[in-house]
């Protein structure tokens, strides 16, 4: 069952709103304007809904009309005010008022100023009133600002924070002043008695979706005297003001929550939801323990809760709470897809790893204690599986149960590997990242294994490695030895012996003279190759930094094929595409200098000299690490991967059953485990668990699967899934797929 908890963005339809809709679509399927029993029967029902609005939101007097929505309701306000200022200019007003905008509005605010400033060529100067680190105007600023504001815009309650406004505070600020005010009340609806008439509010948007109403319906209020101009001309529906036939079926929905308001029994009173938000607050603390709440629990809505956990991005927190069936969000809806850092969160000052790692948890008046206490119970069992994988703090020690051999992590295209021994508890860190550091000690001491060695590919010219920092950072008792060279290799080992693999170094002097390349072997001879910046998927590593080797480059190359071979995995130090590794089988084939250099067509100078010229109009790198490299333009073939439910069932019928990879992490399949698939011969079909993190481990097996088996790979949403077939093909499994939408489009039984 879906425990839904993004009310914020938007609710279900109750039940009595369902009906509502259901019986006008059925029964009073009139058109209000029409003058005959059916338009008339209409009619009575929209002033019904009207006067119950009225009632429900403080406006006794002025205008209240339907509108779409929000989004609606605050393009009519913004465009009316803003003819009101051209007016007012054109009347020989010279003053150039400022349009005013809380800093942490919703986007319809902040664009629809923008947008009508232009279309009315305006060119008012637009300015955000700053917010306090509570998330509250700043009162001081609005008092020196209002004299010289033409149209001041705050919401009531804020969507991602719950922050309710001063408007009180706001009302006296905007005093004496020529401002119209336009109050976005879509997350106060039901919630907060907003005395539209009374504070003098010129303007007040509502949305029904945000209040168990259908989508598609909104309301706005005008004052009586505001000025006004509509958005829609036509057949003069709604007194003029909003013209258009209006949403019967959304409206009677709307309705019927609004009586649903003052039933008693549908929605919970204030001192409920605030024990509820209490008891969600105490099962956040104790299952995610350092956790921060982003904002002031007295100052927001009851229904809210805002918090980030250090350590843990939000599109981790995310993948979690959804694999446990608990809907949940990052930051608002509308930028949760373009995964940008919070503009609420930065504008309220809050540090940058907060306002990243933001997730939003927002429940409805309507939730009873029954799906709050099973939310708290699967938010336990997200805290205790992050710490079974190691993600959050837990005792040494107690636990990785299951830890591949290959871990990779990657920052910003940079990767890092761990290389692991289960049975002896032992690894080896390559090419740490700073920003990994407390991740990897935790890591280590969460599975109680020591470490042999934290090893670079290469120095770096522009940073220091942090290699240092991490051995620092180790528990000695975890750290084997501290004696090696620059790059961390143990003074005097000739390998580092792994259970059954062995790690051997090759230096591969070439994007540096130091550089180096780690080769690790099983007893078979299966071997990867850590091969840091001197080959990476579509790039060889630059050769014009002042460390680096042009000359020794093309000898370098040769040399690694010589030891591992034209098929063994390469695993890069950097991988911006997410194509996991490469081959010089495969690079040779879009990278013409390499095959240049492995066929000795090109020798040292020549191959210097093509590589040098292909650099010079190359920018010095920005990246934060002095590899990225010298693309050459090879990108992933944009042939689609994905599969659709006509493409499953023919794969289905065909000779060979896919092999189906569940490719979530751990801490995921672990609260929602993927039990059977439901469509046919799926129910039996072999399904295998293997995370993306860990997905270099399975590539050899995968590879040396007969060419017509279909590898299909799923995951939440279809993105990692479509990267895990994506590298697939690009390593010559042409039958990898990954299916459409993800698990969230997949009928699971119950
Ligand atoms: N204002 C606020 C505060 C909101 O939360 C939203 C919805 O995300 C909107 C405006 C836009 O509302 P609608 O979806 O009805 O257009």
């Amino acid at each position: 069952m879906d425990i839904y908890l993004d009310a914020n963005a938007t609710t279900p339809v109750l039940p009595q709103a369902q009906a509502a809709a259901l019986a006008v679509m059925a029964e009073v399927y009139g058109n209000p304007s029409s003058l005959h029993g059916s338009g008339l029967k209409a009619r009575a029902l929209l002033d019904e809904v009207r006067t119950t609005a009225r009632r429900v939101i403080g406006a006794e007097g002025g205008e209240l009309f339907f509108t779409s929505g929000a989004t609606e309701g605050i393009q009519t306000a913004v465009l009316s005010a803003l003819t009101e200022l051209r007016r007012r200019r054109a009347a020989g007003d010279g003053r150039a008022l400022s349009l005013l905008y809380g800093a942490t509005e919703h986007k319809a605010v902040a664009e629809a100023l923008k947008h009508w400033n232009a279309v009315l060529a305006l060119d008012l100067p637009i300015q955000a009133i700053p917010v306090g680190p509570d998330g509250r105007h700043d009162l001081r600023w609005l008092r020196e600002h209002a004299p010289q504001a033409g149209l001041v815009c705050t919401m009531a309650a804020n969507n991602e924070t719950g922050v309710i406004s001063d408007l009180d505070g706001i009302a006296a600020a905007l005093a004496g002043s020529p401002a119209l005010w336009l109050v976005d009340g879509v997350q106060a609806l039901g919630k907060l008695p907003l005395k539209l008439v009374e504070r003098r509010i010129d303007y007040a948007p509502f949305s029904g979706h945000k209040l168990y109403a259908p989508k598609g319906v909104g309301l706005l209020y005008v004052r009586d005297g505001a000025p006004f101009t509509p958005l829609q001309a036509g057949g003069g529906q709604e007194g003029a003001l909003r013209a258009g036939t209006e949403n019967m079926p959304g409206i009677a929905a709307l309705g019927a929550v609004l009586r649903a308001l003052a039933d008693g029994e549908t929605f919970c009173d204030a001192a409920t939801l605030a024990r509820h938000r209490e008891r969600l607050a105490t099962a956040l603390r104790e299952a995610f323990p350092g956790i921060v709440f982003n904002a002031p629990a007295a100052l927001a809505l009851p229904t809210t809760l805002n918090f980030s956990v250090p350590g843990l991005s939000s599109k981790l927190l995310l993948d979690l709470f959804d694999a446990a069936g608990l809907r949940v969000s990052g930051g608002s809806a509308c930028s949760a897809a373009a995964a940008r850092p919070s503009h609420v969160l930065e504008a309220m000052g809050l540090p940058d790893w907060q306002t990243r790692a933001a997730v939003r948890l927002s429940f409805g008046p309507a939730d009873g204690a029954g799906l709050i206490e099973e939310a708290c119970d699967r938010i336990g069992a997200c805290g205790a599986s992050l710490r079974e994988s190691c993600l959050s703090a837990s005792a040494p020690g107690a636990g990785g149960a299951q830890t591949p051999v290959l871990t990779r992590f990657v920052v910003a295209g940079a990767c890092c590997y761990i290389v692991a021994d289960a049975a002896s508890r032992r690894c080896v860190v390559i090419d740490p990242l700073p920003e990994l550091t407390a991740r990897i000690v935790q890591w280590v001491g969460c599975r109680g294994f020591t470490v042999a060695a934290v090893l670079d590919t290469h120095s770096h010219g522009d940073h220091a490695s942090s290699a240092q920092a991490l051995r620092a950072a180790l528990a000695p008792s975890l750290l084997e030895t501290h004696a090696g060279d620059a790059l961390g290799w143990p003074d005097g080992a000739s390998a580092l012996v792994l259970g059954r693999h062995r790690l051997t170094r090759l230096a591969v002097p070439g994007h540096t003279a130091d550089s180096t390349a780690y080769l690790l072997k099983d007893a078979e001879g299966a071997c990867f190759a850590f091969v840091g910046d001197t080959v990476m998927p579509g790039a060889l590593g630059r050769s014009d930094f002042a460390q680096s080797a042009p000359l020794s480059f093309a000898d370098s190359l040769r040399r690694l094929q010589d030891a591992v071979g034209p098929r063994a995995l390469l695993l890069p130090g950097h991988d911006y595409d997410d194509h996991f590794a490469c081959t010089l089988a495969s690079e040779r084939l879009l990278q013409p200098l390499l095959a240049g250099a492995l066929d000795a067509v090109l020798h040292a100078e020549a191959f210097a000299a093509a590589k040098a010229d292909l650099e010079r109009h190359v920018p010095p790198t920005a990246c934060q690490t002095m590899a990225c490299g010298t693309s050459v333009g090879a990108r992933a073939s944009l042939a689609s991967v994905e599969l659709d439910g006509a493409q499953l069932d023919a794969m289905l019928a065909g000779p060979l059953a896919p092999l189906v990879v569940d490719v979530r992490e751990s801490y995921e399949q672990r609260v929602g485990a993927l039990t059977v698939l439901e469509r046919g011969a799926l129910r039996s079909a072999d399904i295998r668990q293997v995370p993306l993190s860990a997905l270099l481990d399975a590539l050899p097996d995968w590879l040396a699967l007969p060419a017509q088996r279909p590898l299909l790979f799923v995951c939440r949403a279809g993105n990692r899934s479509a990267q895990a077939a994506r590298a697939l093909r690009r390593l010559g499994h042409a039958q990898a797929w990954s299916l459409q939408g993800g698990l969230a489009l997949w009928p699971q039984p119950d």
